[in-house]
């Protein structure tokens, strides 16, 4: 591929939701403009629906009222629908809210929603550096919070050395008058995520004022690196990126790392040549498996390329579009329930039965101290495999590796 970049504005736009990747990969940001327009995607939509949801449910809940979830609602030409498993992801974020705002005795004049950041790059241009924070908080001669929300359930987010968390802690920091500033002793960033099936729901970091100062001078020399010359870097952040389609770094990166051309993939494939995993050796196989989250993004870019040029009415050959499966649905619950009681059908014939909440959930009841250990399990889910850096214990094997039945 041709790496000629396009002229492209003096100051690119650099924004907190993206550090991971521009500050790694500097050459995205010019190579972005270039990739496929992305697609409407149902998660994403799903996401952007949660979240402006929760905002409403803070500034509800820092007001003393509850909010009226509606049951579905329009998003990218989605009909998404509000389940009781998004209101009781935003309810735990809420709750969380809540509880730092009691803890400190606020009022909604301390608690910030949807709230926009900028910090000046090494020009003094402070349209460059921007975000938009989920929730700050700032508890007076005290601290400052800042809490993001996170409604994915499929790639676990840490607080922990955040640089997302840090930008919009920053942010917070310098938008102090100076004097308020010389009183916040600390700086707590902390990710809320729900629907997380494993791990923290909740994870936080404490910074010092030295250490978010260290953070500053950091994020501009890193902006000041991003110019039209900056390299493509690959790496774990290539995940969120939308260049992947057209990226060469990633393509070669991949490459060299499952040893395949990709141009004579399907004859690569035909011929077997792939390794066999038993056949790998422990150190091989570690290299691989540090790869394989960018070997999937890789596959699912090219699945939604191809999907693209179908949509532009490019032929693939071997591959069609076609409707997706669906269910049907009621267009309207009320009016399904008047006709159905009308037909003398009764409340638990049309009603499924109510489902009992998580201990989680049923010990913002009454306390943790008041929910007995003897009501609740952990269900021995068997074990996974993950990274070194994983926050849980490693643990011994609980049964003989069987490698029959692995095939290729
Ligand atoms: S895919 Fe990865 S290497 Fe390529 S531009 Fe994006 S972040 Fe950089």
């Amino acid at each position: 591929m041709n790496d000629e970049r396009v002229a492209t504005p003096a100051h690119a736009k650099l924004g907190a939701s993206n550090c991971e990747r521009w500050s790694v990969c500097g050459g995205s940001t010019y190579l972005i403009p270039y990739a496929p327009a992305e697609l409407p995607n149902i998660y994403a939509a799903e996401g952007t629906v949660a979240h402006a949801l929760a905002a409403d449910a803070v500034n509800l809940a820092m007001a003393g009222l509850s909010p009226e979830f509606p049951i579905s609602v329009k998003q990218e030409g989605f009909d998404i629908p509000v389940t009781q498993e998004m209101r009781d992801a935003i309810n735990v974020y809420v709750d969380q809210i809540m509880e730092i705002s009691e803890q400190y005795d606020l009022s909604y004049k301390n608690v910030y929603v949807e709230q926009k950041i900028s910090i000046p790059d090494i020009d003094g241009d402070d349209t460059t550096l921007f975000g938009t924070a989920d929730c700050g908080i700032v508890v007076p001669f005290n601290c400052i919070y800042v809490l993001d929300f996170k409604y994915g359930a499929g790639v676990p987010v840490s607080a922990i050395d955040n640089k997302q968390l840090k930008y919009y802690l920053l942010g917070f920091y310098l938008s102090l008058p100076e004097s308020v500033r010389a009183e916040i002793p600390e700086l707590i960033g902390m990710i809320v995520q729900p629907r997380i099936p494993t791990g923290e729901v909740m994870t936080q970091e404490s910074y010092t004022p030295e250490q978010i100062e260290e953070f500053h001078q950091w994020l501009v020399a890193s902006a000041a690196e991003v110019t039209m010359n900056a390299s493509l870097v690959p790496g774990d952040h290539c995940r969120w990126c939308r260049a992947q389609p057209i990226c060469p770094a990633v393509k070669n990166y991949a490459q060299q790392q499952l040893e395949i051309d990709f141009i004579d993939a399907v004859e690569v494939i035909e011929q077997k040549q792939l390794p066999v995993p038993t056949e790998i050796t422990p150190e091989h196989l570690g290299v691989l498996l540090n790869n394989v989250e960018i070997m999937h993004k890789y596959l699912d870019s090219l699945m939604n390329y191809g999907y693209s040029c179908l949509q532009n009415g490019i032929k693939i050959p071997g591959w069609k579009l076609v409707d997706k499966r669906s269910n049907r649905k009621w267009k309207d619950e009320l009016e399904v329930v008047k006709h159905f009681k009308e037909k003398g059908c009764s409340d638990v014939a049309i009603y499924k039965t109510p489902a009992l909440k998580s201990p989680n959930e049923m010990e913002k009841l009454l306390g943790k101290a008041r929910v007995p250990a003897e009501l609740w399990e952990k269900p021995d889910n068997g074990q996974t495999m993950a990274r070194d850096n994983d926050t849980r214990p490693g643990v011994e094997p609980r049964a003989i590796t069987d490698f029959e039945g692995i095939e290729l």
